[in-house]
């Protein structure tokens, strides 16, 4: 079957008219076979994972656990947290790793194109210990002010830095960030969340310590996510979240903890979010992501180029590593206005600030319309969406 039509919601209709999702870096839609696995679980398999040694409890503790083995496996990295998503999995290095090895006085290094989830808990770590938080500025060319993020680094003992730009679709020099800051002893975090949607990534070759991510941006389930550590930051960390699961002995007098990543997932986890994640994980095996990333990259600057033929401004450059994201501003259509005349004729984009405040003070503005593509977007789709702009052009400006 071919692989848009694995997607159910996309044969629905909005307002008369064929849905065309371009909120993708929001979220994805999910496929078949993702629906079915979460189903099939509360159907079938329902039980709680780990403690039990009845049927139900085996298969879906295999189902849970499948899910850590493929990410192990798609990544390449030894430790995989599972986690709510990116946000909670940053938090969790903010408490397991930040208060653990954080102390007065020492600077974290930051960037100005960091989604909120990647400023707010630095934030709150900051107050709490008096720590100096320091931010990357961005160009006027939608990159990173490298020259800056050189001088930022002396003396950072921490550098947290987005994969890739939910705003701008910009991917940051990731390879350059890291080597540099291992040279001063820096540890690195990746906020990956629209970056391993788009591409693959080996992360015990990228060497980042920590890589944060969320199921629900590559056609898997909401509520999941991971955390990938290296080795020698995972034995830095302290358990953040106490409960069951995490323990290896509870008495009276005190605890001690389980050694591998159950120490990090305290509670009952989540099972079908897990199984719906594994089974998401083998479909995104049965395509060419690195082909179609670069036909998603191709329809989005091309989708760019139009729109800046229209007298619209776009922010972003789509570069051959960027994300399929498309940020604009009409000059006189007011975004809500735009993202509600696109919505009457079932084209779904996303409006504001995209928790990305800082980014979009240094841009100027106070927020963009986006239309972010996904593998199951086609040419056609793009193409109708650039006419509908036209038409939306001229009838309204
Ligand atoms: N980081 C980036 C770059 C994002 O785009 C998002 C979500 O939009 C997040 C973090 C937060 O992800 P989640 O809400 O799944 O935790």
């Amino acid at each position: 079957m071919a692989l848009r039509d694995q997607f159910p919601i996309l044969q629905r209709e909005v307002n008369g008219y064929p849905l065309v999702y371009l909120d993708n870096a929001a979220t994805t839609q999910k496929p078949q076979v993702v629906i079915d696995a979460m189903n099939a679980y509360y159907s079938e398999s329902n039980a709680n994972v780990h403690r039990a040694v009845h049927t139900l409890a085996g298969e879906a503790t295999e189902g849970y656990e499948s899910c850590r083995t493929k990410l192990k496996q798609r990544f390449n990295a030894s430790k995989a947290i599972i986690t709510s998503g990116t946000t909670e999995a940053i938090n969790l290095v903010a408490h397991a790793w930040g208060r653990a090895n954080l102390q007065k006085g020492d600077a974290i290094l930051l960037t100005e194109m960091e989604h909120h989830s990647d400023i707010v808990p630095w934030q709150m770590l900051a107050e709490e210990r008096g720590i100096e938080l320091r931010y990357v500025p961005v160009t006027q060319h939608f990159t990173l002010d490298m020259e800056a993020f050189t001088h930022a680094l002396d003396g950072a003992k921490l550098v947290c830095v987005v994969h890739t730009s939910n705003v701008l679709g910009v991917r940051n020099p990731l390879e350059e960030i890291i080597e540099a800051s291992h040279k001063v002893g820096a540890k690195v975090l990746i906020d990956a969340a629209q970056g391993v949607p788009h591409s693959t990534v080996d992360f015990t070759a990228f060497g980042a310590d920590f890589m944060a991510f969320s199921a629900h941006k590559m056609c898997g389930p909401t509520g999941i996510g991971a955390l990938l550590v290296q080795p020698d930051a995972f034995e830095e960390m302290q358990p953040f979240m106490g409960g069951g699961d995490m323990i290896e002995t509870v008495t009276i007098e005190g605890s001690t903890y389980q050694t591998n990543e159950h120490k990090f997932e305290a509670g009952t986890p989540r099972i079908a979010e897990a199984i719906g994640w594994s089974a998401a994980l083998d479909w995104m095996n049965t395509f060419d992501l690195d082909a179609e990333h670069a036909r998603l990259i191709e329809i989005a600057a091309w989708v760019a180029q139009e729109l800046r033929s229209m007298g619209i401004t776009v922010y972003g450059r789509h570069g051959e590593h960027d994300a399929a994201v498309v940020s604009f501003l009409h000059p006189t259509i007011n975004s809500e206005d735009m993202a509600h005349l696109l919505d009457a004729r079932g084209y779904a984009v996303r409006t504001g600030h995209h928790c990305a405040q800082p980014l979009l003070t240094r841009l100027g503005i106070s927020g963009t319309v986006r239309a972010s593509f996904y593998i199951y977007n086609t040419r056609k789709e793009a193409e109708g969406f650039v006419q509908e702009m036209k038409e939306i052009t001229e009838k309204f400006a």
